[in-house]
C-alpha cells in the first residue's frame, strides 16, 4: 500500500469496517527531485463501547427469532415422529451427532475467515473483517448484543433450514440431526462470547457447561488468541480442538490450498498487526482467569 504511483494526489480512505480505517496520504514529489517515499498514515481505531454497530436492532431480533422457530420446528418434529413410530435411538444418536458436527463445522468455517479473503470478498466479506476485527479487539465480543451477534448465522441457518424442515419434517432422525446441528452452530458465537467471559461474570450454569467440556471452554479459547494463532478454531464445544490440532488437520489443508490455488493463509504471515490484539481501553484484559 505504500508503493503509490508518484504521479498520483490522492487522500483515500479503504473502509475496511465501519471501526478501522486505513487512510493513505501521497503527494506528487517537485520535479527533478528525487522520489521521495510516500507518506502513510495508518489510523484503525476499535469501536467505541457505546457504538451503535454493537447494538442490536428490530431487524437483528427478527432473524434471531425465525432462525430459533426453524431450529425449534426441526426438533419438534423430531420428537413428534419419535413418538409416532416408537423410536427414540435414532433420533437421539442423531442429534448428537448433529452436536458433533457442528463444533467441526464451526472450526472448519472459523479456521476459513481467519485465513482467507478480505472485507472486499463476495458474500463472506462482513464475516471476514468481523472475525479479523475481533483477532484485534477480543473484548469487543462480550460488549456485542445479544441478537447483533447472531442474527448473521441465524439468517444462513433459516436459508438452509427451512426447506429442510418443509421436505423431511416426517423422518425424526433428519430432524434430529439438522436442528442440533443448526441450532449449535446459530448459538456458536454466543458460545464464543461466553468464552471471552470473566468467569465471576457468567452465569453459573455457563460456566459448570464450559467446565465441563459441553461449551468451548475459556481456557481453550484463550489459546486461539496466542501466538501462533493457527490452533482452537472450533467455538461449540471445542471437542475436536485437540484431535485436529495433533494431527495438524487445518495445516494440511492450508498445504493443499497453497499448492492448488497459491493462496497463503493469514496465519503464515504471523506475528503481524492483524492478529496482534490490543489492549481493552480500560485496560482490563479479556483473557479468562
Ligand atoms: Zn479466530
Ligand atoms: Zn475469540
Amino acid at each position: 500500500m505504500s508503493i503509490l504511483p508518484h504521479h498520483l494526489h490522492l487522500h483515500h480512505a479503504v473502509a475496511i469496517s465501519r471501526h478501522h480505517r486505513v487512510y493513505c496520504t501521497a503527494t506528487t514529489p517537485p520535479k527533478n527531485n528525487r522520489p521521495k517515499l510516500q507518506k502513510l498514515v495508518i489510523n484503525v481505531t476499535p469501536p467505541k463501547l457505546d457504538d451503535p454497530s454493537l447494538k442490536s436492532t428490530w431487524a437483528h431480533r427478527a432473524w434471531v427469532a425465525t432462525g430459533c422457530t426453524t431450529v425449534l420446528l426441526s426438533l419438534t418434529n423430531s420428537i413428534i415422529g419419535s413418538i409416532d413410530t416408537h423410536i427414540w435411538v435414532e433420533p437421539i444418536l442423531s442429534g448428537f451427532v448433529g452436536y458433533l458436527f457442528a463444533d467441526l463445522g464451526s472450526g472448519v468455517y472459523h479456521w476459513g475467515i481467519d485465513n482467507y479473503g478480505d472485507a472486499s470478498t463476495p458474500v463472506f466479506g462482513s464475516q471476514i473483517d468481523a472475525f479479523q476485527g475481533h483477532h484485534k479487539w477480543p473484548w469487543t465480543i462480550t460488549k456485542r448484543e445479544f441478537a447483533n451477534n447472531l442474527y448473521a448465522l441465524a439468517r444462513v441457518i433459516t436459508y438452509i433450514l427451512l426447506p429442510i424442515d418443509l421436505i423431511a419434517h416426517d423422518q425424526p432422525v433428519v430432524m434430529g440431526f439438522v436442528g442440533m446441528a443448526c441450532g449449535c452452530i446459530m448459538f456458536s458465537q454466543q458460545f464464543h462470547a461466553w468464552a471471552h467471559g470473566t468467569k465471576s461474570k457468567l452465569p453459573p450454569v455457563v460456566v459448570a457447561l464450559q467446565d465441563a467440556g459441553v461449551l468451548v471452554s475459556r481456557s481453550q479459547h484463550a489459546d486461539h488468541h496466542r501466538q501462533p494463532y493457527n490452533n482452537n478454531y472450533c467455538i461449540v464445544s471445542g471437542i475436536w480442538n485437540k484431535f485436529l490440532d495433533e494431527r495438524k488437520v487445518f495445516e494440511a489443508l492450508e498445504m493443499v490450498v497453497f499448492f492448488k490455488l497459491g493462496l497463503r493463509p493469514r496465519s503464515w504471515s504471523e506475528p503481524n498487526t492483524d492478529w496482534t490484539e490490543e489492549m481493552e481501553p480500560s485496560l482490563t484484559t479479556s483473557s479468562p482467569p
